[in-house]
């Protein structure tokens, strides 16, 4: 990476690179994986982001989790979808981004992960930040170069 791209990019912030909280589906750590499995079909995506009733950030829920948890040894229970709550088989180890997180954190972050959540101080949700907008400066950056 050259020196003037590399500036460029570090020059980004988590602020302007987010998709803001109120543009994010999500779901809530007591609702059942039914409700959550809704969310994802209707939305498309293969993961969101769990908060709780304050909007603070919990954790994530895809489709394969909730896939897994209804598989019984010869069939799906899918009885149990209305059952199973968000906060039993959501991932609560997905990394967490701040506002001030620099641009090549974000990017190592994104190499794992499809997208972070960003949380303010008080661990509130603000949004998240996809793989998708970090590829895209960083083709810009290259194009720019
Ligand atoms: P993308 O980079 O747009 O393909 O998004 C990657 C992943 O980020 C998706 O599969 C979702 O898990 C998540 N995602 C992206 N946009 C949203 C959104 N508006 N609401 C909830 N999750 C999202």
């Amino acid at each position: 990476m050259s020196s003037v791209m590399k500036k460029t990019l570090t020059d980004l912030n988590v602020m302007e690179l987010m998709i803001p909280a109120e543009k994010v589906a999500h779901v809530q750590v007591g609702n059942p994986i039914e409700h959550a499995l809704l969310v994802l079909v209707e939305s498309g995506y293969s993961s969101v982001p769990v908060l709780d009733m304050h909007y603070k950030y919990q954790g994530t829920i895809g489709k394969t989790q909730i896939l897994k948890s209804v598989m019984g040894i010869e069939r799906i229970e899918v009885e149990q979808l209305s059952e199973i709550k968000v906060e039993d088989v959501m991932h609560q180890d997905h990394p967490t981004l701040k506002l001030d997180t620099d641009f090549l954190t974000c990017l190592k972050v994104v190499i794992n992960h499809a997208f972070a959540c960003v949380v303010d101080e008080d661990g509130s949700f603000v949004g998240i930040l996809t793989r998708r907008a970090i590829l895209k400066e960083v083709n810009k950056s290259i194009y720019a170069s």
